[in-house]
């Protein structure tokens, strides 16, 4: 697809995102996230879900964690241009509590859609929860950074920035991985195992799900 039509596609999603009303998290937002950055991206970045700030600019990872995601790109000679960044949940929950079942399954067909349209070669979800959306039951200290093949994707799991700016060892862990991401990216598929037991056969399917 050229990119003038995957934009206006994107331009579609985003305008559904901010009038979606599928779930309760529209009650209490400011600003819908639906996500932003290259749509032709080699890597995306997936976290949770907006915070405080993210919900009052309607943009991601514009806080803290988004200024320590900035800084990591920087040291790869990366900007947030350079990638796309987005959320399994499109809208703040209250408190930032832990985004519940059924706001995952009314959000996801967004985040499925936007993926499917930017193809990344490289899908990189910051912290559990982002995690577990692709490679549920995992432990994120036994399989951050280590890249899986899920369908056609390669998901790179690593520990979420505000996880990292609370506890210094996590921090150190998040940047050495972080650091690798040029070496995942060159690794051949063929390489890289598939997450639980999923066959080689679904490899030709172009959708994660
Ligand atoms: N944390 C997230 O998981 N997502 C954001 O967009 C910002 C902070
Ligand atoms: Fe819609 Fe997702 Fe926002 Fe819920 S969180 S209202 S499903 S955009």
């Amino acid at each position: 697809m050229d990119t003038k039509s995957k934009r206006e596609i994107f331009i579609k999603i985003n305008e559904a995102v901010h009038n979606c009303k599928k779930c309760r998290l529209h009650k209490n937002r400011t600003n819908a996230v639906p996500g932003e950055g290259n749509i032709n991206a080699d890597i995306v970045f997936i976290g949770e879900a907006p915070g405080a700030r993210e919900d009052a600019l309607g943009r991601p990872f514009v806080g803290r964690s988004g200024n320590m995601l900035e800084e990591m790109l920087r040291k790869i000679g990366l900007s947030r241009k350079d990638v796309w960044i987005g959320n399994v949940i499109k809208c703040r929950p209250p408190e930032n509590r832990d985004p519940m079942v059924d706001e995952i399954r009314a959000c996801s067909p967004y985040l499925e859609k936007q993926l499917e349209l930017i193809n990344p070669k490289l899908i990189i979800t910051l912290g559990r929860f982002a995690m577990d959306f692709f490679l549920p039951k995992a432990k994120i200290s036994e399989v951050h950074g280590t890249p899986y093949r899920v369908k056609s994707f390669i998901i790179y799991p690593l520990y979420h920035p505000a996880a990292a700016l609370r506890n210094g060892s996590l921090k150190k862990v998040l940047l050495e991985d972080f650091i690798n991401i040029k070496k995942i990216l060159k690794l051949d598929k063929k390489d890289i195992p598939f997450y639980g037991n999923q066959k080689d056969t679904e490899e030709d399917k172009i959708s994660l799900f």
